[in-house]
């Protein structure tokens, strides 16, 4: 009775983590790798319950435990992958288990002792274990839980290739009738009982981690354009400005405001002048680069930081997002009717902070708005610009000329 109940636990704790895993991935909506941990304790649960509950010499038994242990593996060591964006080699996979299927199924037939036929199962699952492993290794660690799903797969690798041989070593014969009363039995029940419940623990504080790491992440998103919110882009350039300069690269600040935008929500409503902004935010993402920072810091207000880019090419990437723009169509306006926006640009000075950069940014942006819209205003080139009219003479001359008259 007292083996029955313990026999039971284990699969009881693989479907209370099974859920578990459910639970994250359907609340905290995320990534389907969540959902694999799921399935792959319920695949595992089942695998225990088989062993226990089949008869122990029906061939069956093993090979049904075999199969549900390995859809198990299966799920787990996919999942692991996938969450740090590694695809497992499915076909490798499912030839070890063919392998060791049939391996099994010999040494089964050819007498009635199951040691053979556990160690070489073990052996098949140990290898399954070093394809995950070698796939994990290729993923970018950035994590504390990364480094401790690899431990595990670890772990458990040199485990599947050792205990089964150490144990056999103790107990050379376990016919395959009384397979339930080995010691190799109540050994195996104990480390996978154990190693379930720190693998689940491993697991769920990962999947901790990233629930947390999602929302911070959402936190510092605008929702309508999906760039950085205000405040976020505003910290992410109070550490790119200052990377900049010990780097020595040029980082270029655009300022985008949309033209007569009170126009567009008084004539066509808000609802379709919020869709010409998530147009315009959706633009803005897709033409910067991955170490481009995009963000939305006002209604209709948009901030490019270009990183790694001079002051021309960072006007050019203005340009081109202003032609774009122009000839965008958005819902909820006439087929007609297109929008306009007006840009400023401005390159980092040595030493210069987010807000004198912005000011100068915004200073020329509010030069496109006053010269006609639609445009692109650089602040170098009108600086320079000034500083040429104010130097050369025949400029002097003319402006002495307009005062005297
Ligand atoms: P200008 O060409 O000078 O930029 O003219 P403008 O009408 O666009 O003027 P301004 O940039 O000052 O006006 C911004 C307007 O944008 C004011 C407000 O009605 C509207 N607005 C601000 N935030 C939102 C928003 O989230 N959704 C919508 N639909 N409109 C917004
Ligand atoms: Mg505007
Ligand atoms: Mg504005």
């Amino acid at each position: 009775m007292q083996t029955q109940i313990l026999g039971l636990l284990t699969p009881l704790m693989a479907l209370l983590f099974a859920a578990t895993f459910a639970v994250f991935w359907k609340l905290g909506k995320m990534k389907r790798h969540v959902l694999g941990f799921a399935l792959g304790y319920v695949a595992f649960a089942i695998g225990f319950l088989v062993t226990h509950f089949l008869p122990g010499d029906a061939f069956y038994t093993f090979h049904t435990t075999q199969l549900f242990y390995t859809i198990g593996v299966t799920f787990f060591l996919g999942s692991v992958c996938e969450r740090v964006g590694q695809r497992l080699h499915f076909p490798t996979i499912a030839t070890i288990y063919g392998i060791s299927a049939l391996v099994m199924a010999l040494a089964l037939n050819s007498t009635d002792n199951a040691s053979t036929a556990l160690v070489l199962v073990n052996i098949g699952y140990g290898a399954m274990y070093i394809v995950g492993l070698t796939t994990l290794m290729n993923a970018q660690r950035r994590h504390i839980s990364d480094y401790a799903i690899i431990f595990l797969i670890a772990f458990s690798a040199t485990d599947f290739f050792i205990r089964p041989s150490l144990t056999v070593m103790f107990e050379t014969t376990i016919p395959a009738g009384e397979y339930q009363q080995s010691i190799y039995y109540s050994l195996i029940g104990l480390v996978l009982g154990v190693k379930s419940i720190v693998g689940a623990m491993i697991l769920i504080g990962a999947t901790i981690f990233e629930l947390i790491s999602a929302l911070r992440e959402d936190s510092k998103l605008d929702p309508l354009t999906s760039l950085h919110n205000r405040a976020s882009f505003e910290q992410s350039m109070l550490t790119m400005l200052p990377r900049a300069q010990s780097e020595r690269r040029p980082v270029s600040l655009v300022v985008a405001d949309i033209d007569h935008f009170k126009q567009v929500n008084d004539i066509w409503g808000h609802q379709a002048g919020d869709q010409a902004i998530s147009g315009f935010g959706e633009l803005i993402g897709k033409m910067i680069r991955g170490c481009d920072t995009g963000g939305r810091i006002g209604g209709e207000e948009f901030c490019i930081a270009v990183w790694n880019c001079e002051n021309l090419p960072a006007e050019r990437l203005a340009e081109r997002i202003r032609q774009s723009f122009a000839q965008m169509e958005h819902t909820g306006l006439n087929d007609d009717i297109r929008l306009t926006a007006s840009f400023g640009v401005a390159t980092a000075r040595e030493g210069e902070t987010y807000e004198g950069l912005f000011a100068r940014a915004d200073e020329a942006l509010y030069q496109a708005k006053t010269g006609g819209r639609n445009r692109v205003e650089n602040a170098e080139i009108q600086r320079k610009a000034d500083v040429e009219t104010a130097a050369t003479p025949e400029v002097v001359e003319m402006k002495r000329a307009a005062s005297d008259r």
